[in-house]
């Protein structure tokens, strides 16, 4: 087995191929590579970016750092966690500890029963547990993508207000943990308290909300990968009270892999809808995600086009910005899955999202509002609440849920 000195230094060698497109040199010469730790071949990578830095350029170094350093023989696992230089310089200072194996530098950890392997408070690899249905929770849905920015966060958002307007008790989970974006969408700044030692969703716009976001500070992107990921997910499953709602709907990360595997592996995951934009490469994208989710034996409900046209308010012409939606439809038929619902396109939905005020609540006699209502009665026709689903005791609350439909 190769020593940790040697993994290192072809730890470096790999970070000089992986170029930093701000500075047009690579990332070790560009010192953005802050510290590289090899630990029986578990590998903590410290980059440090300005809070400036476009989220996308950020995610493009990330990854390709991950793939270059998880390509090298002999490593077994990959941290990569990015700072900012004031962050860095508080941690040089004792002001913050930040270890790359925990959701510090900025984040609290989040309370639980105990460390236990599943936490995110260490690397070690948890025994596989079994997936186990969360108690009073009616259907487990994942919203997921292929890629970034093709409006699955907002999708998710609206489905969950959607299904809300529908009579339905609905929880919102984000576990996107590239950019944790509820808070922001919804306009919500508190952090989540905790009782009998279970995190209590916070409670807005008549949903239950939970987001890595809640727990973390403006000024620190912090990155977590592989097990981390992993626990971050079992924990904001397990240790969240979410005991009486008819839907859960989980916002994932873009892409295939940890998260999708974490959540499949905690909860019994009822549906899988994957969100893609009508452009090809989104198209690929949504197959890929969509395989994942097979793979893992999660149903997937079907595709939700989003950004589908675009309909000029005044004379009601329909421009495909991003794409044919025809070409959507024909590629679900060739994926085997149905087309759910097709968001257009509407300047209203971007800013709903930025002023925290989601278009379904802020617009609700929208053409965009209908095609979210639309996408809420395809997921209930897919996935209707069974007679228990959401009820705590099969005492009151099931009750309750059924006289509101
Ligand atoms: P993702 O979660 O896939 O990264 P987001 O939900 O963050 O994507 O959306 C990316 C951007 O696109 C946001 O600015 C959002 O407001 C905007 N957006 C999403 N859906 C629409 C839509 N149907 N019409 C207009 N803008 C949209």
């Amino acid at each position: 087995m190769k020593d940790d000195f040697t993994i290192k230094g072809e730890v470096i060698t790999a970070l000089e191929g992986v170029e930093d497109p701000e500075e047009g040199e690579n990332i070790v010469d560009s010192h953005t590579v802050e510290e590289v730790d090899v630990d029986k071949g578990v590998v903590d990578v410290v980059l440090v970016m300005e809070k400036s830095r476009d989220r996308q350029q950020r995610f493009g170094i990330e990854d390709d750092v991950y793939d270059a350093v998880e390509a090298i023989d002999g490593v077994r696992e990959v941290k990569v966690k990015t700072m900012t230089p004031e962050a860095l310089e508080r941690e040089a200072s004792g002001e913050a500890p930040a270890s790359p194996s925990g959701p510090s530098g900025g984040a609290k950890p989040a309370p639980g029963p105990g460390p236990g392997p599943g936490g995110p408070g260490g690397p070690q690899q948890a025994a596989e547990p079994k997936a186990t249905p969360l108690e009073g929770v009616g259907k487990v849905l994942a919203v997921a993508s292929g890629k970034g920015g093709v409006g699955k966060s907002t999708v998710a958002v609206n489905l969950a207000l959607a299904l809300k307007e529908k009579g339905h008790r609905v929880g919102l989970l984000d576990v996107d943990i590239y950019g944790p974006s509820l808070p922001t969408l919804l306009g919500v700044e508190e952090r989540p308290a905790v009782s009998n030692r279970r995190i209590l969703p916070i409670e807005a716009k008549g949903l239950r909300l939970m987001s890595l976001g809640f727990l973390m500070d403006e000024d620190s992107p912090v990155i977590w990968r592989g097990p981390i990921v992993t626990g971050i997910i079992r924990q904001f499953l397990r240790d969240v009270d979410w005991s009486g709602i008819d839907y859960l709907i989980v916002d994932m990360p873009p892409g295939t892999g940890d998260a999708q595997l974490a959540l499949a592996q905690t909860v019994p995951v009822d549906g899988a809808m994957i969100v893609t934009t009508p452009s090809d490469l989104s198209l690929v994208d949504a197959a890929r995600g969509l395989e994942m989710f097979k793979t893992l034996n999660v149903d997937v409900m079907g595709i939700a086009t989003n950004m589908s046209k675009f309909v000029v308010p005044d004379s009601g012409k329909e421009y495909n910005i991003f794409g044919d939606p025809e070409e959507v439809a024909a590629a679900a038929e060739r994926l085997e899955v149905p087309v759910l619902g097709e968001i257009p396109l509407d300047p209203q939905v971007r800013k709903g999202g930025d002023a925290g005020e989601p278009v379904v609540i802020g617009h609700p006699d929208s053409p965009v509002t209908e095609a979210f209502m639309g996408l809420a009665e395809a997921v209930e026709q897919k996935k209707p609440l069974g007679e228990d689903d959401g009820d705590e005791e099969g005492g009151e609350k099931g009750l309750f849920s059924f006289l509101k439909k």
